[in-house]
């Protein structure tokens, strides 16, 4: 078994009654791919949230390379490695594709912000060296062509291949993606599923279409009202009957 990268143990996040993380325990073992899956509110989304410090636990442990995230905040996660993409996406409309992915860079640059306004030569030669680096992902995600393109006029696949540039632009080891899939046509998908290995060491994906989920995913946890049902193998999943049970009334195949 290849070393964690991220491990949890006993995480239990509740809002008011709700309990959306029932004592979960997930390793994410370093250069695997672990999907998330579960029926509509089963708490995957709040797990992220939860390893990105947008949402306090109740109670439970979460250690990346073996540092525990203890009253973490989101802008420390770059620190760790860690980076996310949202569902919303989060881009801004009349900025260009270029100008989206860089706005993530503010959190990683090593220029102070002296520095920066009066544009001294190590400034220059960062914004340099982010702006090639930006370029690169975009390229590899193949939407060099936009960099100068408002967003507010691409379409939806497109944006998210923006978000996903924002996040590879700190060079995480570890990628949380939600629903990275959500909207994109079967060629999009696919497109994704081939580029998805190379993006980090490590990927944790929270996602509804098993298409991508079998295709991409390393391991699969089953959550299901905030409590980690099952974990293994997409194969193993499948067929396992506490989860078929889960996705008793939802498509189990395609989208929930
Ligand atoms: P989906 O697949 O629909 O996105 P999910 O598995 O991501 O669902 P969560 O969004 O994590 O599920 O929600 C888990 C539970 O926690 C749900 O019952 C949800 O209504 C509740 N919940 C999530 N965030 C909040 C919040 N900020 N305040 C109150 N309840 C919340």
């Amino acid at each position: 078994m290849a070393e964690p990268l991220l491990e949890i143990s006993g995480l239990t996040a509740r809002f008011g009654e709700i309990v959306a993380l029932d004592v979960v325990d997930l390793t994410v073992p370093a250069g695997r791919i672990v999907g998330v899956i579960g029926p509509n509110g089963a708490g995957k989304t709040t797990l992220f949230n939860v390893i990105c410090g947008f949402v306090r636990p109740q109670s439970g442990v979460i250690t990346c390379k073996g540092q525990a995230l203890h009253n973490h905040r989101a802008h420390d996660m770059a620190k760790f490695g860690i980076a996310r993409t949202l569902q919303s996406l989060g881009l801004f409309a009349g900025l260009s594709v270029l100008e989206n992915v860089l706005v993530g860079a503010t959190v990683h640059a090593r220029t102070g912000v002296l520095s920066a306004l009066f544009a001294l030569p190590r400034a220059d030669r960062e914004e340099s060296a982010l702006r090639d680096r930006a370029m690169a992902h975009l390229e590899t995600l193949g939407i060099g062509r936009l960099a100068d393109k408002p967003v507010g006029g691409l379409d939806h696949g497109s944006r998210k291949r923006v978000a996903l540039a924002r996040a590879l632009l700190g060079e995480p080891e570890l990628l949380l993606l939600d629903e990275p899939a959500a909207g994109l046509s079967g060629r999009e998908i696919e497109e994704l599923a081939d580029l998805l290995p190379g993006l980090a060491s490590s990927v944790v994906l929270v996602e509804h279409h098993m298409d991508l989920v079998e295709s991409v995913c390393d391991d699969v946890a089953v959550l299901d009202f905030g409590k980690l049902i099952a974990r293994g193998t997409p194969d193993t999943i499948r067929s396992d009957p506490a989860v078929i049970a889960a996705y008793l009334g939802e498509d189990a195949n395609g989208d929930a």
